[in-house]
């Protein structure tokens, strides 16, 4: 199974999307939206059949004119799949095709990508593994304290004062949760407006029978299921699985109003049995439903103004500080995180 649209699913339009697809050659182009965007990258009738209802779905908006370059990349949509597994393989070999087109078939990525998640318990073994490492080597962490004060001095932050009185000396201030409140400890004044958020609900369900599909996750694309992503763990931990008898998954759906939840729990399940995801006879172990208060942000041009500001600000106004996450304004994605706390502290 590939990752990427397969473009052939939108019927005769396909052959004249291929070829507006296939003249656009030119990468070196400033685009103002991801509308412009889309319609450069791969040509007006994919952009207008394929990516403008999926992207209305998952970003929840009307009009693709007030989305920033890139919305679509937080999605999974750097490419399409066009052509057949042999002439992609070809075309491939030029770069500009390459970045837009996606191969066949996952196979060979699959084999050679490592499973990084715990076989026992959750993502959370790699928090509780990180914070064992540090403890090992001395380091002192604070949980469930806040930062009230700070001192600074000639634009290097000399202490925080936390909200027992305590006052931490520092040497360097390495920030990874919204700015928001470091101007509020360092009483700088910021007027940006809270980012606006899509709602996004999980929903898990528990059942007794294995899925129909072997993937970790998948998006769903179609504009007429909930679906957004959805999670099959007993891909990712076969053996606790098979074992217990008990199969999870979770399913992510974005929406532009809060959901009912009662109607959606089955609405989303049906879902699920009309991708072929899980078996239709499956019984549901247990289900519970999560509201995500702050989801995917909207990813609109004020939004980026407004985190870009707020960066600038808090580096020009400190030179001993070092955001990391996505409030450095360009990361959104952990490997990407990752890389950047790696490129400046792990060299
Ligand atoms: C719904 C959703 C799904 C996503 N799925 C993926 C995915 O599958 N893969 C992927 O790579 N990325 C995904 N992302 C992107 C995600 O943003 C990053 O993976 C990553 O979690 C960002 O890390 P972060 O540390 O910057 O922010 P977060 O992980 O959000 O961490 C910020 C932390 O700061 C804490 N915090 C906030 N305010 C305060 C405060 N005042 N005091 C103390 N603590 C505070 C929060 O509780 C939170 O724990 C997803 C994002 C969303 C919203």
């Amino acid at each position: 199974m590939a990752f990427f649209i397969n473009a052939k699913d939108i019927g005769n339009a396909y052959y004249h999307g291929l070829s507006d697809f296939l003249e656009v050659v030119d990468d070196d182009v400033k685009f103002n939206n991801v509308k412009e965007e889309l319609n450069g990258t791969f040509g007006v009738t994919f952009a207008t059949e394929i990516f403008t209802p999926v992207l209305q779905k998952l970003l929840c908006v009307d009009s693709l004119n007030e989305i920033v370059t890139g919305a679509h990349l937080r999605f999974g949509l750097k490419r399409l799949k066009v052509l057949n597994e042999a002439s992609t393989k070809l075309i491939k070999n030029i770069p500009s095709y390459d970045a837009r087109m996606s191969y066949h078939t996952t196979k060979d990525a699959l084999s050679t990508c490592p499973l990084y998640y715990p076989s026992k318990g959750g993502v959370g073994q790699w928090t509780l593994a990180l914070e064992k490492k540090l403890r090992d080597v001395g380091v002192k962490i604070l949980c469930g304290r806040s930062i009230l004060g700070m001192d600074s001095n000639d634009k290097t932050i000399q202490s925080l004062t936390l909200d027992d009185g305590v006052k931490v000396n520092c040497d360097i201030l390495v920030w990874t949760v919204p700015l928001i409140f470091l101007f509020r400890a360092a009483e700088i004044k910021c007027k940006t407006e809270r980012p606006s958020f899509v709602h996004t609900t999980l929903f898990h369900y528990v059942i007794d029978q294995p899925p129909l599909n072997q993937n970790h996750y998948l998006y769903c694309y179609e504009p007429n299921l909930l679906p957004f992503r959805v999670t099959l763990y007993s891909n990712l931990q076969s053996v606790i699985s098979a074992n217990t008898e008990r199969h999870r998954v979770t399913v992510e759906v974005l929406s532009k109003e809060a959901l009912d939840l009662e109607n959606s729990k089955k609405d989303v399940w049906q879902d699920l049995i009309k991708m072929k995801l899980v078996a239709k006879k499956s019984n549901v172990l247990f289900q519970h439903t999560e509201c995500i208060q702050q989801g995917f942000p909207k990813f609109t041009h004020e939004f980026v103004k407004s985190s870009k500001y707020q960066y600038d600000l808090a580096m020009d106004s400190f030179s001993n500080l070092s955001i990391q996450g996505k409030s450095n304004t360009k990361d959104w994605f952990m490997n990407d995180i990752f890389k950047s706390i790696y490129a400046e502290f792990g060299k």
